[in-house]
């Protein structure tokens, strides 16, 4: 393979690496995708985003039919758990779309190349697999190289008792008492799921309040609904370490009165975020520069410190977000693509509308501002909120927790921000991001058709109330 020059070789095939191979092929550029895992698909195809949302299903289906088809009339016999069926059927979705990778990119015509990619100047990447390495000429290299899970002083992660999310994923039985540390997305997401199948869930999260990040309306509704679920949330608390003894892990820590406790669990969950994977890559000798967290520095066209090497993704700075990744890929290797040719380039990403979901019950969706940032930015705003208990929709469903709520700027009335907590908030998202991407104004939600009975009316109301005109409130 030594001989071979590519336009551009990339290094990890996640969605942020295998997006962009696929559109470099698309664009002409002799490709080659260096993945040092068995499977293509990255952190999100194989321990992330798809075997999550996996599990939220089935333990969903799980809890709906022990406790809530009665209330639709239907009478079910005893529910009984069958974790290895949940389990296979997680591991066979995992597979099928992980395979579907190496499909697409025998398709477009992108050289897969298993191995680790290390970097031993522009233009040359050394491939290591077993005692085998040799090296791949490129004009280009693209570094997509993702996250993995930051660790916590004390803590021993011995992938078993006390784990990651990986671990989280594929517990060979329901924990008695699963602890989780950080009340982030993986924590709520995950504890979800071991809560819906049966488990007893602590979470321990260092800030006083919960997903701060959020909008403080979803938030604070969000801590009431998860507590009525039985997740045991246990705010503005330090932990200090764990210890094991035989089956049982005891996590150590500070209390909210300054004093040490501890809590006992057969399982413990670290999720106290991600951090950027340069491992192994020698992007910093070849003169990569990072910042203090460890992302790679880039500009807006995603090129590093040095000259032909670019980065996306988990690796750089922003939300750690797999739709984030892929729009990076593409916006990436399109300028590449255009330098090339001398074109003008194409790619861009518009930060300012990237939507969020939380997989919790009730999902949670965001885009835009929220309006702590509004307010901390002095932008003048008024606002729209609509419940789902209004909507005629989520009445049948029974899904009735829950609102939309609509920033518009008070002036032009273009749309800011949007927040929904609620059913199939996941989807319904969508709608208010394409709506930010055209710049759209509230009015301009508010007057658009939408078909009845259903969610998205709850955003076209929204929408109407921003305006001081909502109809069915
Ligand atoms: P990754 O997906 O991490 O891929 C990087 C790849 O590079 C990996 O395959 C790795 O093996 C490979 N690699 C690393 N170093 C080398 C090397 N030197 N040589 C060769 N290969 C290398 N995001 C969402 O948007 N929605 C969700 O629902 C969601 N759920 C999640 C659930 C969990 C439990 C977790 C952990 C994450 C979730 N995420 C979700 C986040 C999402 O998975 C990441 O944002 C996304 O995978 C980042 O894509 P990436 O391509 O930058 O990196
Ligand atoms: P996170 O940043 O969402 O949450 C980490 C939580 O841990 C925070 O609430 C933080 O305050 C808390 N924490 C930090 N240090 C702590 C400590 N010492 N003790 C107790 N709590 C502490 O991170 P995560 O949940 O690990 O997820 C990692 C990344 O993966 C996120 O950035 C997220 O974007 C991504 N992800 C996304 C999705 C999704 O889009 N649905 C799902 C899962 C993961």
């Amino acid at each position: 393979m030594s001989q071979d020059i590519y336009d551009l070789v990339v290094i990890g095939a996640g969605p942020g690496g295998y997006v962009a191979a696929i559109r470099a092929a698309q664009l002409g550029l002799r490709t080659a995708c260096v993945e040092k895992d068995k499977t293509l698909g990255g952190t999100c195809l194989n321990v992330g985003c798809i075997p999550s949302k996996a599990l939220l299903e089935s333990s969903e289906r799980f809890l709906g039919a022990e406790q809530h088809l009665a209330e639709h009339g239907v009478k079910v016999g005893k529910v009984e758990l069958d974790l290895r069926t949940m389990m296979a059927r997680k591991d066979k979705i995992v597979s099928q779309l992980t395979g579907g990778i190496a499909g697409l990119f025998r398709k477009h015509g992108v050289t897969s190349v298993r191995g680790t990619g290390h970097i031993l100047a522009p233009g040359k990447v050394e491939v290591r697999e077993a005692a085998d390495a040799y090296t791949l000429e490129t004009r280009n290299i693209l570094i997509a190289t993702g996250s993995t899970p930051s660790s916590l002083p004390g803590v021993t992660i011995d992938g078993d008792y006390v784990g990651t999310s990986t671990e989280a994923l594929a517990y060979p039985e329901v924990p008695e008492h699963l602890i989780i540390i950080g009340a982030g997305v993986i924590g709520l997401e995950l504890g979800s799921v071991w809560a819906r199948l049966g488990s007893r869930v602590t979470i321990l999260e260092y800030m006083p309040t919960l997903l701060p990040m959020l909008d403080e309306d979803l938030s604070t509704l969000a801590g009431k609904l998860f507590a009525r679920q039985g997740l045991e949330l246990v705010l503005g608390v330090k932990v200090t370490g764990t210890s094991r003894k035989e089956d049982r892990v005891t996590v150590e820590y500070i209390g909210k009165d300054g004093q040490p406790t501890g809590i006992t669990g057969d399982r413990v969950l670290l999720a106290v975020g991600r951090k950027p994977n340069t491992a192994g890559l020698n992007a910093e000798a070849v003169g990569v520069k990072l910042d203090k967290r460890g992302c790679i520095i880039v500009d807006e066209h995603y090129a590093t410190s040095v000259p032909g090497i670019f980065a996306i993704g988990d690796v750089i700075p922003g939300p750690m977000l797999a739709h984030k990744a892929e729009e990076e890929g593409i916006a990436a290797v399109e300028h590449i693509a255009a330098k090339a040719k001398q074109a003008r380039s194409t790619g861009h990403v518009n930060y300012d509308a990237i939507p969020s979901v939380i997989y919790t019950h009730p999902e949670i969706a965001t885009v835009g501002k929220s309006e702590a940032e509004l307010k901390k930015a002095g932008v003048p705003y008024r606002k729209g909120k609509f419940p789902f208990a209004a909507n005629g929709r989520a009445r049948a469903l029974g899904e009735t927790d829950g609102f939309v709520k609509i920033l518009a700027h008070k002036d032009t009335d273009r749309i800011l921000g949007v927040q929904i907590i609620g059913p199939r908030a996941s989807d319904l998202i969508a709608e208010a991001a394409v709506a930010m991407e055209f710049s759209a104004s509230a009015e301009d939600l508010a007057r658009s058709v939408h078909a009845h009975p259903t969610l998205a009316e709850a955003i076209k109301e929204a929408a109407l109330d921003a305006g001081g005109r909502v109809i069915h409130l």
